[in-house]
């Protein structure tokens, strides 16, 4: 219904995690509500009943909320749309767009075979031998013989569909049951949307909404005016946007199996919100000027449906991950503070949470702030400091250690110089004494550092060493290194 205020739904089927292509879709639906004053309606597809589960469709609404998603109206439920959906079946029957078919699915494939038709459809066996409906009989659409079915896509233009191509496709089950065409048209006319934009795997089958809601149309269908927009004639079609799919680095869809592709599991490793919906406006659209940084209302401002791309979309973790850290730079200090709190405590720190210091993670902030891109890696950087003793890393320890043949001397050389230095316990002197040790044994203070590093903090990776020195004390330092020490094997030979 182009012109009219948009009233654009949402409408997955609570049948696993939630998908990343669902979000862009959710994401791409909002900004056209949010740019238009329009409604931004969220309807749960549940009407299969085998595949659905509770749990999924609280996963939707809480990876919408964390999206600042959260629906203008709704969840409606379609399984609580039953009796509009058999109305409508009445009422099509009642035109005569359907009929009755006992055919077997064997029966089918029988009579394709002896024609030498390959693709499976259906044949018209039954389409005029009058049936009455009941008795386990599956009601079909009448689609036309001739003439041309259009799909006006903002995406992907006029996209045209031969009737004589179109088989009659059940409409109604045999245990009477609408199937998704249906529902999905009667309950996008009852909730008088304008906009049906989706993923393109849902192209296929839009033709066939297409003559569902002209037939309702012309039937005088009245929509139930359940969702505050009145009661009302049946609206002209929606403009229809199907979304470019999203593929893997192998250009293959994304699968639910192979690739990382739940929106909980990004947040639950601490993507932040913003950089996530960020990242996934660019699948598949791109603002005029080519930014690739924006927010959320640059995005609200800058995009048009019109130029979403119909090419496939690359989902890039890698990008993704480098965008989020790019978020988590740009943070105020405080915010960056509060972003890592539920990786602070709890199952997701390693130290018991008593060992927690505010003050000294406060300090070691901004240096871990630079170093993270995902929050989940918080933790690892500072372990160190609110551990008893440090987790080493095997591949670490060998590495700067166990395979340095002056790892050794620099642990022993730095016990020494460490030790002097309890008076004057500073970055600066800390920095100047392992300078002298690396002198001492012919090396630059990047190679000397590296055993120092992994016998305090057990990894090779971690915030700057001497102000993490400097914060954890000479008794823990000189302990740590007197362990290092004690392994024995601080380097070949040792
Ligand atoms: N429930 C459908 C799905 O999750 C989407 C229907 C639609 O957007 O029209 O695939």
């Amino acid at each position: 219904m182009p012109g009219a205020v948009p009233r654009v739904r949402f409408a997955p089927s609570p049948t696993g995690y939630f998908h990343v292509g669902s979000a862009r879709t959710a994401l791409f639906n909002w900004l056209v509500a949010r740019q238009s004053g329009g409604t931004f309606v969220l309807r749960i597809e549940d009407t299969d009943t085998d595949r659905n589960r509770e749990e999924w469709v609280d996963g939707i609404m809480s990876a919408l909320h964390w999206l600042r998603m959260d629906p203008d109206e709704g969840p409606y439920r379609q399984s609580l749309r039953t009796e509009r959906h058999h109305q409508a079946i009445d009422v099509l029957w009642a035109g005569g767009f359907l009929y009755a078919c006992d055919c077997t699915r064997e029966q089918i494939e029988a009579r394709n075979k002896e024609r030498g038709i390959k693709t499976p459809g259906y044949d018209g066996f039954c389409r005029d031998r009058r049936l009455p409906r009941g008795d386990g009989r599956a009601l079909r659409f009448r689609t036309p013989d001739v003439g041309i079915t259009t799909v006006h896509d903002v995406v992907r233009g006029d996209v045209e569909f031969p009737n004589a191509a179109m088989d009659d496709f059940v409409a109604v089950k045999a245990d009477g049951a609408p199937l998704f065409v249906l529902a999905n048209v009667v309950d996008d006319i009852d909730m008088a949307i304008t906009h049906v934009i989706r993923g393109e795997d849902l192209l296929p089958t839009t033709p066939r909404g297409v003559l569902a809601w002209e037939a309702l149309r012309s039937m005088g269908w009245m929509t139930d005016g359940s969702t505050g927009t009145g009661a009302q004639p049946a609206p002209d079609l929606p403009v229809f946007a199907h979304l470019p799919m999203l593929v893997n680095e192998q250009r293959k869809k994304l699968s639910k199996r192979r690739d990382p592709v739940a929106v909980e599991s990004y947040r639950d490793r601490g993507y932040l919100p913003d950089a996530f919906l960020n990242y996934l406006g660019l699948l598949g659209w791109s603002p005029p000027g080519g930014e690739e940084l924006f927010d959320v209302n640059q995005m609200v401002q800058w995009f048009r449906l019109e130029d979403v791309n119909h090419s496939p979309a690359f989902f890039d973790v890698v990008k993704l991950t480098h965008m989020n850290g790019e978020y988590i730079r740009a943070m105020p200090l405080e915010a960056f503070i509060e972003a890592c709190r539920p990786w602070l405590s709890g199952a997701n720190a390693p130290w018991p949470d008593g060992n927690f210091d505010e003050v000294v993670f406060s300090t070691l902030a901004p240096l871990v702030q630079e170093r993270v891109s995902v929050l989940d890696e918080v933790p690892a950087m500072v372990d160190f400091m609110f551990l008893d003793e440090p987790i080493i890393d095997e591949d670490s320890w060998t590495r700067a250690v166990a395979n340095d043949e002056l790892a050794g001397a620099v642990l022993s050389g730095a016990l020494e110089a460490y030790g002097g230095l309890t008076g004057n316990w500073t970055r600066d002197a800390l920095h100047a004494a392992t300078v002298a040790i690396g002198e001492g044994v012919g090396r630059k203070l990047g190679k000397a550092q590296a055993p120092i590093r992994v016998a305090i903090t057990g990894r090779r990776i971690g915030p700057p060493l001497f102000e993490a020195l400097e914060l954890m004390g000479p008794d823990r330092t000189l302990a740590r290194l007197r362990d290092a020490l004690g392994r024995g094997d601080t380097g070949p030979g040792s």
